[in-house]
């Protein structure tokens, strides 16, 4: 594997490969490996010539400094781990080399995505990664990018991007890689005590309810009134958002719409002090 800290040195090693017609697959990663990260490279390893993966911790998509401060920065492991998984190219800038000094301001219209949900709770937060994701691109213009389905708005927010700003690129969704018990894997999850991860688990498990509920006849309100009062009860989960919604805006769905299929079931909660989200697609 080869490893860039400059975009300069990347662009130039990687303008080989576009004359030469090789399709290039790329992973962008905040670091803190693990196996939802290396699923994505796997894929892109699968249907792209060369993979290109990015570990950049990008200060602007943090709307809380402590969480900046706190998220985890193994490399040592992460090397490691990219090379075991045969990925070909690592991209690990500094934050100056990204955001040199008086860079441009930043403001895409997302529209309703903006506010909505993680939009709503996290304010400035898609503005932060679409201003990274567009400099990504820009710097490894591949011809697809893999994005997890465990972040299902973000996934929406850069097809959102791509789309509106006819970016010549595809994005391929992966689904969410979770622990063999349920819990999706999350570079966050390091941080949870031994019984705030068991609590944790009752976020898939309260997913995998709703699904199972309406497999057995529920309707998909009822199935998620059920599973919501099951969260309410377990003790140490504060529940930020809930909700069904329709996969196309992430619209919450009421009594008419719930018959449409599919339907995603979407939830944000703090569990031992670490905000982790997760979906479920029904
Ligand atoms: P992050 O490093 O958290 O910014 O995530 C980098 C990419 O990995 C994003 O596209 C995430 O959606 C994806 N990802 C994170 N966790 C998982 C998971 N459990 N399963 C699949 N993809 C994931």
């Amino acid at each position: 594997m080869e490893v860039f800290t400059t975009k300069d040195a990347l662009k130039a090693h990687l303008s080989a490969f576009k004359t030469n017609d090789k399709t290039i697959g790329f992973v962008p990663t905040m670091g803190a490996l693990h196996d939802g990260h290396l699923a994505l490279i796997e894929r892109s390893k699968r249907t792209t010539d060369i993979t290109v993966c990015s570990i950049f911790v990008n200060p602007t998509q943090f709307n809380d400094p402590a969480d900046l401060e706190k998220y985890p920065r193994p490399i040592e492991k992460d090397l490691a781990l990219l090379q075991s998984a045969d990925c070909d190219i690592l991209f690990l800038p500094t934050v100056e080399e990204i955001y040199p000094p008086r860079d441009e301001a930043w403001l895409f219209d997302l529209g309703k995505l903006d506010e909505i949900w993680e939009g709503a709770k996290r304010p400035g937060h898609y503005q932060g990664v679409t201003q990274v994701v567009y400099k990504l691109f820009d710097i490894v213009k591949p011809s697809i990018a893999f994005f997890g389905q465990k972040d299902f708005q973000q996934c929406m927010v850069i097809q959102y991007m791509v789309d509106k700003l006819r970016l010549p690129l595809r994005i391929a969704v992966v689904d969410t890689v979770r622990d063999p018990d349920g819990l999706a894997k999350s570079s966050r999850n390091v941080r949870l005590s031994p019984s705030g991860r068991q609590q944790a688990l009752s976020l898939s498990k309260a997913l995998f309810m709703v699904k199972e509920r309406m497999e057995e006849g529920m309707t998909p309100l009822q199935a998620k009134e059920e599973a919501q009062h099951f969260l309410l009860e377990t003790k140490g989960i504060e529940l930020e958002y809930f909700a069904l919604c329709n996969p196309s805006d992430l619209s919450e769905i009421n009594q008419e719409q719930q018959y449409i299929r599919p339907l995603v079931a979407i939830l944000a909660a703090w569990v031992d002090g670490v905000r982790l989200i997760d979906n479920i697609l029904l």
